[in-house]
């Protein structure tokens, strides 16, 4: 017969560098967050908080240590079983009736007590007295199973792993942020660092349709639907680019269009962050992966903006970056077929080197404000 556990007791981190207020809001965000990812499956739970760490009590404990693997903020967690009370003996009685459901009959143990409060005993005493009454083999130093016995005020909670978490800070103390997000392998991946970093994401996926099939709107939405898993709720807008795009290939030289592209996306991302009341614009840009990222042209498109842009991906090689995306499974949804409106009207080699004179000289030809206020118009709001 196994231990059956009662609760979850939940670690979370960075925190502890923080200032009161600031420590408040985390955990006050880190709750909300485990508690309407739980919603969302109809599990019956309750949560608690206590002294800098959370409590899960269910039934359903499995289910929800997988949805707590997806949630930021959360260091590390333990299945547990919680016992109302911090009296010795109490605890020895559990022990002495128990011990055979937790360690098998050849396997040696290890026992290691933790304590926050008063109580009339050591923690290296009630280590050794709960290793009496076990009455199995002892390895400190290599056993088969560990015995955690954390004892905090009125109440011990024992378990016998610690599950890694993502860490991170929970999604929302960092306030909002737009992402780009392309349907490629990079940009769903620079979204999830910046969810990582407790950003709220809301996503803007330009399209070429009716001059390209709908393939990666269709995809963007499946990429959506995996990154839900770590933030409650997303917002896509789908802002259509195929008018913009018919006028730069009308009045920009090829080897310049990519460049001009970006730009208007910037102009539009900003427009919509502003209208959203966020802070700063996320591209799934590497340093010169390609050429329209070099440090020329990326000065050069960003130049356009006022708007912090950050590129949770700068410093990292492509596979990396693909190591991610396949360990959350986008990976396999970004490499399928689609028309990516960035090659459209574009050279194979684009120019790595684009000059702001130039640009500038050439966007006086274009009606930009009248070219984004349509594309913004026509914009469509979905929540995945
Ligand atoms: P990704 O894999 O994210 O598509 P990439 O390596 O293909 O990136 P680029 O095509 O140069 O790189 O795009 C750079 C960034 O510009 C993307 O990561 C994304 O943030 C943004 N971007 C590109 N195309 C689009 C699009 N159609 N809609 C929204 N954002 C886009
Ligand atoms: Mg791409």
């Amino acid at each position: 017969m196994k231990m059956e556990y009662n609760e979850i007791l939940v670690r979370y981190g960075e925190i502890f560098l923080k200032s009161e207020p600031v420590m408040q809001l985390f955990e006050r965000r880190l709750i909300e967050n485990i508690k309407s990812r739980i919603i969302k499956t109809g599990i019956d739970f309750s949560i608690y908080q206590k002294r800098g760490r959370i409590f899960i009590k269910t039934k359903k404990i499995a289910k929800v240590c997988k949805i707590l693997k997806k949630v930021f903020g959360i260091v590390s967690f333990s299945p547990c079983l919680h016992l109302e009370t911090s009296e010795k003996r109490e605890i020895l009685e559990f022990f002495k009736q128990n011990y055979n459901k937790i360690v098998g009959k050849d396997e040696k143990f290890a026992v290691e007590v933790k304590r926050v409060g008063k109580h009339n005993y050591s923690s290296q005493e009630l280590a050794r007295e709960i290793g009496s009454v076990i009455k199995r083999k002892v390895d400190l130093a290599n056993p088969d199973k560990r015995i955690f016995v954390e004892v905090r005020e009125n109440d011990t909670y024992i378990y016998f792993k610690k599950i890694k978490g993502l860490g991170g800070l929970p999604v929302g103390v960092s306030g909002k942020v737009i992402s780009l997000i392309s349907g490629g392998i990079d940009s769903p991946i620079a979204s999830l660092l910046a969810m990582k970093r407790g950003c709220n994401v809301i996503f803007v996926h330009f399209h070429s349709f009716p001059l390209v099939s709908k393939k990666s709107i269709e995809k963007t939405k499946k990429l959506l639907q995996v990154l839900r898993e770590y933030q409650d709720k997303i917002k896509l807008y789908l802002i259509p680019f195929a008018n913009i795009q018919l006028t730069i290939k009308a009045m920009i030289p090829t080897k310049y269009r990519i460049i001009f592209y970006r730009r208007f996306m910037l102009r539009i991302c900003e427009e919509i962050a502003r209208k959203e009341g966020a802070k700063a614009l996320i591209t799934g840009e590497s340093l010169a992966q390609v050429s329209s990222q070099t440090l020329d042209n990326i000065a050069v498109i960003e130049e356009v903006t006022q708007i912090p842009i950050l590129r949770p991906l700068i410093g990292m090689d492509k596979l990396e970056i693909i190591k991610i995306a396949k360990k959350i499974g986008t990976y396999e949804i970004s490499v399928q077929p689609q028309e990516d409106c960035c090659t459209l009207f574009t050279p194979k080699h684009p120019t790595a080197q684009a000059r702001i004179e130039i640009v500038k000289e050439f966007e006086r030809r274009i009606k930009i404000k009248k070219l984004m206020k349509d594309a913004i118009d026509k914009a469509e709001i979905q929540e995945i």
